[in-house]
């Protein structure tokens, strides 16, 4: 694996990769690595004749300092799993690489009601943040394929249509959601959850479960009330929102039955680290 820390050595290498006539899968991250990332290198390795990655921790995503501030880094440990997942080269950038000139945004995305809603709501300007670092690396790698996690899944939507916005020839392949054994899914910001807080952490995915299994039998107010308190009682602070909406574009549905995809998501705090996750439903 090649790593490099500068734009311009970066694309110089990848021209000459693409006057081979060769594709470039790209897979950005904020670092700590873990198997859902590894998942997604591997999906681009399958698929591509390059695989690359990016490691960077961007701060105009963040709307709050302390989250930043404590973002996990094990840049060690990432570069020898990355090399492990056979990744061809590992993007590794200081902030003056992503934003010469200063990290304000010069582009207005019109990203509509999706980015106000859900995560939108309770984390502004994050999508806008998200948004701005991946137009600049998408930029930057140029790649055929862009490589995310179901994970998140409105930010799924919302690159869909950044690149639908920029009218850019890349296709965005969606991943699963890797999960650890209990069924927590995997987070960087699992790291920061001390043990007993890692015990309580399965209740996010539990209250999914729950509304998948009673959705068809019970009022969905009722479901959505109980998912929350089996949060709340296993010791979690405050749930932001646990909602159940229309898949394709994450309106809040509130009757069924309903005949296109459904999705439940929800995000809470555990002390002061913030998880999210969803479940698609039958319906
Ligand atoms: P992050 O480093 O958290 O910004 O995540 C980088 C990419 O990995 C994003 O596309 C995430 O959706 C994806 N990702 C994070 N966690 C998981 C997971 N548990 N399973 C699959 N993909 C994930």
């Amino acid at each position: 694996m090649i790593i490099f820390k500068q734009v311009t050595q970066l694309q110089q290498h990848l021209q000459k990769i693409k006057l081979a006539n060769a594709t470039i899968g790209f897979v950005p991250t904020m670092g700590a690595l873990h198997a859902g990332h590894l998942s997604l290198i591997n999906t681009a390795h399958i698929n591509n004749s390059l695989t690359v990655c990016s490691i960077f921790v961007n701060p105009t995503q963040f709307n709050d300092p302390v989250d930043f501030k404590k973002y996990p880094v094990t840049i060690e440990e990432d570069i020898y799993k990355l090399e492990k997942a056979r990744a061809d080269i590992l993007f590794l950038p200081e902030i003056e690489e992503i934003y010469p000139n200063g990290s304000q945004a010069t582009y207005r995305y019109e990203l509509g009601e999706l980015a106000t809603i859900l995560e939108g709501k309770y984390r502004p300007e994050h999508f806008k943040g998200v948004c701005q670092v991946v137009h600049r690396l998408l930029n930057i790698v140029r790649p055929n394929a862009l490589y995310v996690g179901q994970k998140d899944y409105q930010q799924c939507l919302v690159l869909q249509k950044l690149i639908e916005l920029l009218q850019l020839n890349i296709n965005l392949i969606i991943s699963p959601t890797q999960r650890e054994a209990d069924g927590l899914a995997m987070s960087s910001r699992n790291m920061r959850l001390a043990p007993e807080q890692r015990k309580a952490a399965v209740a996010i995915i539990n209250s999914l479960s729950f509304i998948k299994e009673n959705l068809k039998t019970l009022p969905i107010e009722y479901v959505k009330q109980e998912a929350a308190q089996m949060i709340l009682q296993a010791g979690f602070a405050k749930v932001d929102y646990i909602e159940i909406c229309e898949a394709n574009n994450l309106q809040s549905i509130q009757h069924l039955p309903y005949n296109k995809p459904l999705i439940a998501l929800t995000a809470a705090f555990l002390g002061e680290v913030r998880l999210i996750d969803n479940l698609f439903l039958d319906n």
